[in-house]
């Protein structure tokens, strides 16, 4: 049983290699954590796990449903578009940018979707709203409209936005980097909440702590390609490869 699986990705933008066979398995309410220097592939790969970037090859099975079966950049797996929207939806995605809507409050940027893609009732999407942004440590700025919130508010509001729409996974692509420093932690607490919670969670970060406290599993990534995995305790106290002990040395 898996919720993620990928075989062999690989991804080519031209001539460029990206992804190098890239395989990772993710088990129900694991947490891995992608780690790996800036160009490493870790943003491509994610993407390509949601549908916004077409791996040149390569399987993905998501929730053990095999999506993609890639070859020359071509699916060969056919699945009814509706079937594929209804997969896709069962994962939350939070980027390094929010892009809330900016003439919307934070209430309405988390009812939004709900309403919108699954015809959820307003009252019942504003009852879940309210209580997730209450969740996220929110619940006094229902009303606040983007701008009026600071950073770490703002990525609040967006994971609030995710998890409306009740993803069985949720993946993060550096979703504190834009941060002030001084706002990262409430960000990585709603997080590590999420993870207690049973959450799958597949996170791509440079916060070594949270790595360390949170994820079961560490996956380092270089160079388009998963030089080694293992848990937090394995990867920061006994890396096998040069390159990912050069990596620890430059971050921590
Ligand atoms: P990371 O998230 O680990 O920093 P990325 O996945 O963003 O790495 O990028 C991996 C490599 O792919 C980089 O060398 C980047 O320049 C290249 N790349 C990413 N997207 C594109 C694109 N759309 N066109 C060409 N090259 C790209
Ligand atoms: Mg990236």
């Amino acid at each position: 049983m898996s919720i993620i699986k990928t075989e062999n990705i690989c991804k080519s933008f031209g001539s460029v290699d990206v992804l190098k066979n890239v395989s990772l398995t993710v088990e129900p309410g694991e947490v891995v954590v992608i780690i790996g220097p800036s160009g490493a592939g870790k943003s491509t790969y994610l993407r390509s796990l949601n549908h916004l970037e077409k791996p040149t090859s390569g399987k993905i099975w998501i929730d053990d449903k095999l999506i993609e079966d890639r070859v020359n950049g071509h699916n060969q797996v056919k699945l009814p578009h509706k079937e594929r929207a209804a997969i896709l939806l069962e994962m939350g995605m939070v980027f390094q940018r929010f892009n809330l809507f900016p003439h919307k409050t934070a209430l309405q940027n988390v009812m939004l979707a709900p309403m919108n893609v699954k015809g959820v009732p307003e009252k019942e999407a504003k009852e879940k709203a309210v209580k997730l942004l209450n969740q996220v440590g929110l619940g006094d700025k229902l009303d606040s409209y983007p701008a009026k919130l600071s950073g770490g508010q703002q990525q609040r509001v967006a994971i609030a936005r995710a998890l409306a729409m009740e993803p069985k996974m949720m993946l993060f692509d550096e979703p504190t980097s834009a941060l002030d420093p001084e706002l990262v932690g409430d960000v990585l607490n709603v997080m590590k909440e999420l993870a207690e919670e049973g959450m799958t969670m597949l996170v791509v970060t440079h916060e070594m702590g949270f790595a360390r406290e949170v994820a079961d599993r560490v996956v380092f990534m270089y160079d388009g390609a998963i030089l080694e995995e293992g848990s937090p305790k394995e990867i920061f106290t006994n890396p096998k490869h040069d390159r990912t002990r050069q990596f620890l040395q430059s971050v921590l």
